[in-house]
């Protein structure tokens, strides 16, 4: 496997399990906070594990008792499902069942999981190669629920999602905000709308360049080491538009003040910029300072659009590409 792309896979893998330590301790934090009862069970079931280890210290033969620690689970599982939440919600948290978010399978015989093979075969297809259009995108493939906290089903906001990216790609150079911002989890579609509006934009004859931020920090730094000048196109493009902001690898003084001064330069020539992202707006902040994420964020010039639902990757990747 390509090297860069062995790289990026794995940076993703340990986003998620960062996000799924955050999900975890936020839902402990959560059940502290709004049910005291299963909280209170939780509690008794630590100091009870604690007296194990003290007992056991104190007389090898010590056995810890497994049918009181099943008894206990099975308190807090059945106190969790009163409260109104499923019982698994304490348990850990990940994407993918078989490899636990590691993209590894197996304790023995240790193999990659589907999951790292199929966005590494994803990755491998760039762009350019791939024909996603406005015309093939179907919004079908997204399922007709509401997601958390929103009115309208996943469907019915793609739907208009794609409406906006499709005005943006039809309308530039007048399309107003110039720039626009697309974040939220991965597997939202939201790559796949960023090379639609690259091809529309294309076929209308104008010159935009789709790269990811992990080839944005190679040809800078190849640049800025002298081996090869490759920055013009994303300076120059009539549109950049940037996949994967995140996923470049953050290298100290040097990945902010490149992202920074290209933003800068291209804001002040006019020139249009389309980023997608699957870190949300405080994991913007934190890994690019608050003075590049308020330029990203500026809302008089960038249109910010968050993209919630459910993964349809897993389920509809080939629907997507191949309907
Ligand atoms: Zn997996």
């Amino acid at each position: 496997m390509d090297r860069r792309i062995r790289d990026q896979l794995n940076e993703e893998y340990r986003l998620q399990r960062e996000r799924n330590a955050a999900e975890e301790q936020r839902r402990r934090e959560e059940i502290r906070t709004s049910a005291p009862r299963v909280w209170t069970l939780i509690t008794q079931r630590q100091d009870m594990i604690e007296r194990f280890c003290r007992q056991a210290l104190a007389d090898g033969a010590f056995q810890p008792s497994e049918a009181a620690l099943r008894e206990a689970n099975a308190a807090i599982r059945d106190a969790l499902v009163q409260a109104g939440y499923p019982e698994t919600y304490l348990e850990p948290v990940f994407r993918c069942e078989k490899c636990r978010d590691t993209g590894i399978m197996g304790d023995t015989v240790r193999q990659e999981c589907d999951c790292w093979r199929r966005r590494a075969f994803e990755l491998a297809n760039t762009v350019g190669q791939r024909d996603e259009s406005f015309e093939r995108f179907d919004e079908n493939v997204f399922p007709e629920t509401v997601p958390k906290g929103r009115t309208i089903t996943q469907r019915e906001e793609m739907r208009r999602l794609r409406a906006y990216c499709e005005a943006y790609a039809n309308r530039y150079p007048e399309q107003r905000p110039r720039d626009m911002l697309l974040y939220g989890a991965s597997g939202l579609g939201k790559s796949y709308l960023l090379h639609c509006v690259a091809r529309r934009l294309q076929e209308r004859g104008f010159q935009a360049e789709l790269i990811s931020a992990y080839d944005v920090i190679r040809v800078m730094r190849d640049a800025y080491f002298g081996r090869e000048d490759d920055t013009q196109r994303l300076y120059d493009a009539d549109v950049l538009l940037i996949d994967d902001l995140g996923m470049e690898p953050m290298m100290e003084n040097i990945t902010i003040e490149q992202l920074f001064q290209l933003v800068n330069v291209r804001r002040s020539r006019e020139l249009p910029m389309v980023f997608s992202t699957n870190l949300d707006t405080e994991e913007i902040r934190q890994r690019y300072t608050e003075r590049l994420a308020s330029r990203l964020f500026d809302r008089t010039l960038c249109q910010v659009i968050r993209v919630v639902g459910e993964d349809i990757r897993q389920k509809s990747h080939s629907a997507l590409r191949e309907q």
